[in-house]
């Protein structure tokens, strides 16, 4: 999934730049700053420890628990390091609230709530540490200076989640509404052309795997031009939404599909179905849109028709959509000539050939 690959990549750029920093920090801030050795030898084994993460986030194959795992294990290498740097006093305290707004770009806010829990518990137990572990930056901060940072701290984690939450609350719904208005058509509501084609691409494969029979109809309004010009356009765009909603109100909503395949022709794709109920079903849709008229004042109606072609196959003689798709082309035409508002079939499974 999409949104799985950009959390991935997050996870990874975020190995990647922890272990540059820590590395750099292990290099040259013994060489500007007079620090006790305890530094240099955890910020060694930080690096190691960080380096082979990083390695193996990015040459294995990705996993969905990648994310948490780098974040446990930077919270893992961070804990000694301010241990020994003065708890909530060190300078490394100051990357506990990267951590909740971190997990929730690549979790869930469940994850995000309780591991934000956790940081708290961290820093607490950090504050507390003060009394046992030796500060080896030897600064000497009064200890109500120390509570009003573990405090601020702790409120800076939960501002850093809930931050983090929001965000991605909002980047959540703009991502459906852009995938939505992807697959929809504007005018009639149902699925696009794209929509519908990948869809029908899929119901194929599937037919072909489980030798199942597949109806696709294409249904094309007739006279369509004629009530544009004498209507008018958004009349006809009145038209083509009442003929949309009887398509779609006529078909199961789970295993079929309407969609606009353009202009005044719809497609339709019903899964697992015999030529007879397919024929039956393909009537219903012409009657359908032959008993809804568009009424545009109380005295004028417009009377609307369709003609249907229907194409039906397991696969075997129409092994692609665009076969498929030209054979209801081929059915509709016929359909057209043959005097429009009906409904002309073709059934590929009866022509094969008999082995
Ligand atoms: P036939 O019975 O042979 O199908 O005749 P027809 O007039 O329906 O066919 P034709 O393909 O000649 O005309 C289709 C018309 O559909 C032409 C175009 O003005 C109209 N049309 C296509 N898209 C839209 C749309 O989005 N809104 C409206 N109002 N009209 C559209
Ligand atoms: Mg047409
Ligand atoms: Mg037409």
């Amino acid at each position: 999934m999409f949104i799985d690959r950009v959390k991935y990549a997050i996870t990874q750029k975020a190995s990647f730049l922890i272990f540059i920093i820590t590395l750099m920090a292990t290099i040259i801030r013994p060489i500007f700053i007079d620090q006790d050795v305890i530094f240099t030898y955890i910020g060694i084994i930080n690096t190691v420890v960080l380096g082979l993460v990083f390695l193996y986030i990015r040459f294995s194959n990705a996993q969905h628990w990648h994310p948490m795992f780098f974040v446990m294990i930077g919270l893992v290498v961070l804990i000694p390091i301010a241990l020994v740097s003065g708890g909530v006093n060190s300078q490394f305290a100051f990357l506990f609230p990267i951590i909740p707004v971190f997990i929730a770009l690549v979790s869930s806010p469940q994850y995000t709530w309780a591991s934000t829990f956790v940081v708290i518990l961290v820093i607490i137990s950090l504050f507390l540490s003060t009394e046992f572990v030796p500060d080896f930056t030897y600064e000497n901060v009064p200890s109500s200076k120390a509570e009003s940072r573990a405090l601020w701290l702790c409120f800076s984690v939960m501002l850093s989640a809930k931050f983090g939450i929001e965000f991605n609350r909002i980047n959540y719904a703009l991502g459906n509404k852009l995938s939505e208005q992807a697959e929809i058509d504007m005018l009639t509501g149902i699925a696009n052309r794209r929509c519908a084609m990948s869809y029908l691409s899929t119901a194929l494969d599937s037919a072909k795997d489980t030798q199942s029979t597949l109806a696709v109809m294409i249904i094309d309004l007739d006279h369509f031009k004629s009530i544009n010009d004498t209507y008018g356009h958004l009349v006809g765009d009145a038209c083509l939404k009442s003929a949309a909603q009887s398509i779609s109100s006529s078909l199961r909503s789970d295993t079929d599909l309407s969609g606009r395949y353009g202009g005044e022709e719809f497609i339709v794709v019903i899964k697992d179905v015999t030529a007879v109920d397919a024929h039956k079903i393909a009537d219903k849709i012409r009657s359908s849109i032959e008993k809804n008229a568009v009424s545009l004042d109380s005295k004028e109606i417009i009377k609307l028709s369709a003609t249907v072609g229907v194409a039906v196959d397991d696969g075997t003689n129409l092994d692609s959509v665009e076969k498929f798709v030209e054979q209801a082309d081929v059915a509709l035409y016929q359909g057209k000539r043959e005097g429009r508002n009906r409904v002309v079939l073709v059934d590929k499974v009866q022509q094969a050939p008999s082995s």
